[in-house]
């Protein structure tokens, strides 16, 4: 292959993308803001183009300026990373229709994937366990919806179909406040998203998030790579996660897994992408799609040995896949820390200059990050500065590894989430394995509903 490709992002995800495409021998063209001309990538790269000033409004998100990249530098196709315009059905579109290959699923299944209702309306045709709800959106008919509810039965959730990134969501505990808040998330939901819908589902009180990797080629071909377990959040974000999930077993990963790849196959998807489940008292229920690369794509990279990134260039320049569902196999255990520039005080980010940096390593050991002595993080973007993986040959050998790697981690001149990490790691319930969403912030003090 002799081709270029344009990576239409910043950070660690945009080294990451770099080194894959050295892997495989594809020049590389990295667009940047003002404030990003010393990312590591950016001196890295083959070719490089300013896209405009530091806000992600006006460079990240500029969707002519990325497609003018592409064309003066003559490159083929366009990596968009996660966050930005990676889930921009749009984007996408015009990165199409402009000649360039999108790597990631065709236009429409990203727009199909961003419309929740849509969504699991695809999901349930194609076999996979959604969580008990209203069959689509909720109508103007009280009476139904009363009823839907009390057949789901209390408390329920109130979800916008056009939500995201934690926002539009309402959970009811009864009767009494139920329509009052689906016209609350209805006009919230128009306001932000454009789309008023609403849909209800059972709210679960006390389950894990466990999502399924899977990798689907264009000529029919899905496999999947397992599961990762995400529970440890704060305010919807992940903190840590890991792969394989504790205490699922390989039957019921396998079931999971083959499920999703078969969905993967039913809704013609194409790339690398998620199915994330909320899983309570040994179920599995969807909530959605994310059709990108994830944050957390490395865990399950050090437990398969299958290069995600890699995965996607190739599968997008046409190819098949490379591996059959009979030789992923999972081997070991992996955990992976995001390390945050941020106060671990009270969680405010914390940019500024890298006047230390003293990497972590040794067997086993990951890190992922563009920081380097003397790096200054802006104030404008994400406050994830790199993320910690440890491989162990099992969990508590994975745990131990993380411990000596965060012990050895310097990181000076700003302030970082590094001592909420090494409490986490070392925290009795987190030993266990297996805790739910609302651990952290119980732990944390912030009391949930
Ligand atoms: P978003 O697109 O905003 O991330 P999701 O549908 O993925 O929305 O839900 C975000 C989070 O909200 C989930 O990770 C979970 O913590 C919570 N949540 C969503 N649906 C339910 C539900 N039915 N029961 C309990 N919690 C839920």
């Amino acid at each position: 292959m002799k081709e270029k490709i344009v990576i239409a992002n910043r950070g660690e995800i945009a080294l990451r993308i770099l080194r894959a495409c050295h892997e495989l021998g594809i020049g590389t063209v990295a667009v940047h803001s003002e404030v990003d001309r010393n990312l590591k990538h950016v001196r890295l790269a083959d070719e490089t183009v300013c896209i405009g000033p530091a806000p992600s409004i006006d460079s990240y998100l500029q969707i002519p300026a990325i497609i003018s990249a592409a064309e003066v530098t003559d490159a083929v196709a366009i990596h968009p990373g996660y966050g930005f315009l990676s889930e921009n059905a749009d984007f996408a579109e015009r990165v199409e229709n402009s000649g360039f290959t999108f790597i990631g699923p065709k236009p429409e299944t990203i727009r199909t994937m961003g419309d929740k209702i849509k969504a699991i309306e695809m999901m349930k045709k194609a076999g996979v366990p959604c969580v008990p709800g209203s069959d689509g959106p909720l109508n103007k008919n009280n009476k139904q919806t009363l009823n839907i509810a009390r057949k789901i039965g209390y408390p329920v959730i109130i979800k916008a179909s056009g939500g995201g990134g934690g926002r539009g969501m309402r959970v009811v505990h009864s009767e009494a406040t139920l329509l009052n808040a689906i016209s609350l998330t209805k006009a919230e939901a128009g306001a932000a998203f454009g789309n008023d819908e609403v849909y209800m589902e059972k709210f679960l009180e006390t389950p894990r998030h466990v999502e399924f990797q899977v990798l689907a080629d264009q000529h029919g071909n899905a496999i999947h790579l397992g599961e990762r377990d995400c529970s440890m959040q704060r305010r919807h974000q992940k903190v840590v996660e890991e792969a394989p999930a504790p205490g699922i077993t390989e039957a019921l990963r396998k079931k999971m897994g083959d499920r999703c790849a078969e969905a993967c196959r039913t809704i013609g998807y194409r790339g690398a992408g998620t199915f994330e489940f909320l899983y309570e008292d040994g179920e599995f229920y969807f909530i959605e799609m994310n059709t990108r690369v994830q944050v957390e794509h490395p865990v399950t990279e050090m437990v398969t040995g299958v290069d995600i990134i890699k995965e996607q260039i190739l599968i997008s320049a046409g190819e098949k896949l490379r591996y059959k569902q009979e030789d992923i196999q999972i081997r070991g255990h992996a955990i992976e820390c995001r390390i945050n520039a941020e106060d671990p005080s009270n969680f405010m980010p914390c940019p500024g200059t890298i006047t230390q940096f003293h990497p972590a390593g040794g067997p086993g050991i990951r890190l992922d990050t563009h920081i380097y002595n003397g790096y200054t993080v802006p104030q404008y973007y994400d406050s994830m500065i790199g993320k910690l993986i440890a491989h162990g040959s099992d969990r508590e050998a994975a745990l131990a590894r993380m411990n000596t790697a965060l012990s050895e981690m310097v990181i000076d001149g700003i302030k970082t989430n590094i001592p909420l990490q090494c409490d986490i790691i070392s925290d009795e319930g987190f030993k266990a394995g297996g805790v739910n969403i609302h651990y952290l912030e119980k732990k944390l003090g912030m009391q949930q509903p």
